[in-house]
C-alpha cells in the first residue's frame, strides 16, 4: 500500500524518499550532506555580517545537515517546512507553544499520549491555557465543544496504546470552521501512511525516535506545517532555541532514505502476527486497525495508505501473575520503551487511570507489541509458547 501517494509529477514517495533533501553538488559530489559540528559561523567581512549575507548564521538556527532532514521531511510530508526538536514529546510541546497563547483554550484527544497530556494539565494549565478533553471518535461532532477561544484541536490516530482511529477530515472541518489550528501526533502511520496535510492537518508532529531513526539509538521530534501555520512554527520553534546534535539529525536522515521498505515490512509482519493472535483463545480482542472487524477499520482504510507494526492486545482476564509469565518467556521480543526500531517489543499497558473524557476498561489484561523486522514465523512461535503459558497459568 506504501508508494499510493504520488506527487504533482506522478512520481511516488518511494522514489521521492530516495531523493529528497540530496545536493551532492554543494558537497563535491559526495552522496549525503557532511555532518556539520557548529555553532559559529564566519562572514568574511562586516558588511556580510551587518546585512546577514550567509546562507547560515549560527549553528542553532540550521547548518547543512539540519537543513537535509528539514528539506527530506518536508517533501515526504507536503507542507510548507519542517522544524527539528530534540525528542518527539520536545516536538509536541513545541507546536503547541507555537500556535497557543494566554486565555486560549485547546481540544485534546483522550486518547493522546500520556506525556504530551502531562504537559497540557502541568505547564499550560500553569501558562492559562485551558485543556478539554474530548472522546476520540466524535468526528464532527467536535464542533459542539468548540468555544469562542478555541484556537486548537489536537488529534493523535490511532490513539496511544488503544489504537481509536479518529475521523480526522471531520473533525478538520469543524476546527477550520472557527479558525483554529490542527495539530497532529502523527507517529504511528508515519508520512508514508498518513499524508496529514491533504487530510486538514495544519501541523504533523512525529517522535522520530521511532519509525524515522528506526534503530533506537536517537532521540529526535519532527513538526510540518502548511503554508498557513509554517511563519507561527518557525517563529515559535526560533524563540524556544531548540535545535538537535548533528549526529542524531544524520542518524535520522539515513534512517529516512529506508524507511519505506521497512515500514513496508513492519506493516506485513504486523498484520501476519495480528491475525494470528487474533485466532488464539487467550486473546479477548486484537487492537490493530488493519484487520476487518476492528471498529476503527472502515475510516482506517478510507484515510491511511498503510498500518505501521504497532497494536494492542487484550487478553482474557488472568491474575498478573499469568501476565508476568508471559511477558518472561518471550524470547524475541524486548520489554522497553519506545517502538520503531528493527527488534520487536512487547509490554503490559493501562492507559485507564489517565482517561478523563472517556472510559478504557478492556476485558483483561492488556499488551503492546512492536513488530520489528524479524521473521514474522518466529515471531508467531514465540508469542505462541508464551500464550501456552498464559492459559495455563
Ligand atoms: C514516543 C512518543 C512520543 C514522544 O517521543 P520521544 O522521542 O520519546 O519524546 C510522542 N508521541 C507518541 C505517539 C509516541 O509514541
Amino acid at each position: 500500500m506504501a508508494g499510493s501517494d504520488s506527487d504533482a509529477a506522478g512520481r511516488s514517495v518511494n522514489t521521492r524518499i530516495a531523493h529528497a533533501g540530496l545536493h551532492p553538488d554543494a558537497f563535491h559530489g559526495f552522496v549525503n550532506p557532511p555532518v556539520v559540528h557548529a555553532s559559529t559561523v564566519l562572514s568574511p567581512t562586516a558588511e556580510d555580517f551587518l546585512g546577514r549575507r550567509g546562507r547560515y548564521h549560527y549553528g542553532r538556527r540550521g547548518t547543512p545537515t539540519s537543513d537535509a532532514l528539514c528539506e527530506a521531511m518536508t517533501a515526504l510530508e507536503g507542507g510548507a517546512g519542517t522544524v527539528l526538536a530534540p525528542s518527539g514529546l520536545c516536538a509536541v510541546t513545541t507546536a503547541l507553544l507555537a500556535v497557543l497563547s494566554a486565555g486560549d483554550h485547546l481540544l485534546m484527544t483522550d486518547s493522546v499520549y500520556g506525556p504530551t497530556r502531562a504537559f497540557c494539565d502541568g505547564m499550560l494549565r500553569r501558562l492559562g491555557i485551558e485543556t478539554t478533553y474530548y472522546e476520540p471518535l466524535l468526528g464532527g461532532d467536535i464542533a459542539a465543544l468548540m468555544r469562542e477561544n478555541t484556537r486548537a484541536v489536537f488529534v493523535e490516530s490511532p490513539g496511544s496504546l488503544t489504537f481509536e482511529v479518529q475521523d480526522i477530515p471531520a473533525i478538520a472541518a469543524a476546527a477550520h470552521a472557527r479558525d483554529a489550528a490542527v495539530l497532529m501526533d502523527n507517529t504511528w502511520a508515519t508520512p508514508l501512511f498518513f499524508p496529514a496535510h491533504t487530510r486538514g492537518v495544519d501541523l504533523s508532529i512525529h517522535a522520530g525516535t521511532k519509525f524515522l531513526s528506526g534503530h533506537s539509538d536517537v532521540m529526535i521530534g519532527t513538526i510540518s506545517a502548511t503554508e498557513a501555520w509554517w511563519p507561527k512554527l518557525k517563529e515559535g520553534h526560533g524563540l524556544l532555541g531548540q535545535c538537535v546534535g548533528p549526529d542524531d539529525i544524520y542518524l535520522t536522515l539515513r534512517g529516512v532514505r529506508t524507511l519505506a521498505v521497512r515500514m513496508a515490512q513492519h506493516q506485513r509482519a504486523g498484520l501476519e502476527v495480528a491475525r494470528y493472535l487474533a485466532g488464539r483463545p487467550e486473546v479477548a480482542r486484537v487492537l490493530h486497525p488493519a484487520l476487518p472487524d476492528d471498529p476503527g477499520h472502515a475510516l482506517w482504510q478510507r484515510d491511511f495508505t498503510g498500518a505501521s507494526g504497532l497494536f494492542g492486545v487484550v487478553l482474557q482476564p488472568k491474575s498478573q501473575e499469568a501476565v508476568n509469565a508471559l511477558l518472561n518467556s518471550l524470547t524475541l521480543f524486548g520489554m522497553g520503551a519506545s517502538w520503531g526500531g528493527f527488534e520487536s517489543l512487547c509490554i503490559p499497558t493501562n492507559p485507564a487511570p489517565i482517561r478523563t473524557a472517556t472510559t478504557w476498561a478492556p476485558e483483561g489484561p492488556t499488551l503492546r507489541l512492536h513488530i520489528g523486522l524479524e521473521e514474522p514465523a518466529d515471531l508467531v512461535a514465540d508469542l505462541a509458547q508464551a500464550l501456552d503459558l498464559y492459559r495455563a497459568g
